[in-house]
């Protein structure tokens, strides 16, 4: 039995699909397919899912909005579980001249929280609204921009761990944020939902800094063509960008597949016209890594997490 059919024989039908491609659900626009998909709407049917993928040995990737990930072309055996709409809920728990406490769902957007809060006038989530990820892998990654990282704003995160499926909450401090990385991320915990307290600000200052910080984006990052973000981590001491161009690999593409480096912002490996494959995306990350290794001594280290290579 696959966990396609156990899950239809619990009376969960149609919530497995099988043989999904990943291409769809994620901004690279490339990659293979998932032997299982399943989008759970609700707390119970991830339960569910992590309980019999646990019980028929079935490997599980957990997924966000995909902003940071890359399947191999030859795919996924196993289940890849998208925490999105079912997750979505973004809360305002309590509200004065003060202060705002919200909760916000794994599967919000992070962008939708940032806008939320931005108009009902808080400061400090300005940084959320372009970074086009969900709440969950936001948490995961300990995504940040500008300056601000989500451990600068989280009060607690309610995870699931899929070992004991238990539910918990950490605080700030137990989240264990470092430089995209989180405990979540350590120990393959499950993000459900986050709690997040923000500093009443004024309303056009908050505006107009989302703004600035939005057509800084689209002034220095090629965000008309299919990416993941910056695709490397920032080497301590650096810039992955600079140590890019500095290797003279800005606007570097090893063939006609696609895949660039950006001519734009050297740290985005981009994939024009959405045609090239995952193999050809990461030929060209070991390329990018090897060569600026040579000529700058500096060993790069992706930040899109690579799934099946
Ligand atoms: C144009 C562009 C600009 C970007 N700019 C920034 C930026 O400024 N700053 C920045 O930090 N990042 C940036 N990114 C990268 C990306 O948006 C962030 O890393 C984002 O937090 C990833 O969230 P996601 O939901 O898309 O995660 P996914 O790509 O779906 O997954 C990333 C990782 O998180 C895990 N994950 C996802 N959801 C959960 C969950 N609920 N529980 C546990 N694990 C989970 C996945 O298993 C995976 O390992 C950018 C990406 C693009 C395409």
């Amino acid at each position: 039995m696959n966990i396609a059919n156990e899950l239809d024989s619990l009376g969960f039908q149609g919530l497995v699909r099988e043989d999904v491609s990943m291409k769809k659900y994620c901004t690279f626009k490339a990659g293979g397919n998932a032997d299982f998909f399943a989008e759970p709407s609700n707390e119970d049917e991830l339960r569910q899912l992590l309980y019999s993928a646990r019980g028929l040995e079935t490997e599980t990737v957990i997924l966000g909005n995909g902003s940071n990930i890359l399947f191999s072309d030859s795919g996924f055996r196993g289940l890849v579980i998208k925490i999105g709409k079912g997750f979505s809920d973004i809360k305002i728990i309590s509200k004065n001249e003060e202060d705002l406490v919200v909760e916000a769902g794994a599967g919000a957007l992070l962008s939708a929280f940032g806008n939320v809060v931005a108009n009902e006038s808080f400061a400090g989530a300005e940084f959320c609204c372009g970074i086009p990820g969900s709440i969950g892998g936001a948490v995961f990654m300990n995504a940040g921009a500008y300056g601000r990282e989500m451990k600068d704003i989280i009060v607690d995160v309610t995870y699931i761990d899929p070992k004991t499926l238990n539910i918990k909450t950490l605080t700030n401090e137990e989240c264990e944020f470092g430089y995209r990385s989180s405990i979540f991320e350590k120990n393959g915990y499950v993000v459900l939902k986050i709690t997040v307290s923000l500093k009443r600000g004024n309303l056009s200052e908050i505006l107009n800094y989302v703004n600035e910080l939005k057509n800084k984006r689209m002034a220095s990052q090629p965000l008309e063509l299919p990416s993941a973000g910056s695709t490397f981590k920032r080497p301590e001491g650096h810039y992955a960008g600079a140590l890019i161009e500095e290797a003279g690999l800005k606007g570097f593409a090893i063939d006609h597949s696609g895949a660039q480096v950006s001519a734009k912002h050297a740290g985005f490996i981009v994939n024009v016209g959405g045609k090239a494959s995952a193999t050809d995306i990461y030929r060209l990350i070991n390329y990018v890594i090897d060569k600026v290794y040579e000529r700058c001594g500096v060993r790069l280290e992706p930040e899109v997490r690579l799934i099946g290579f």
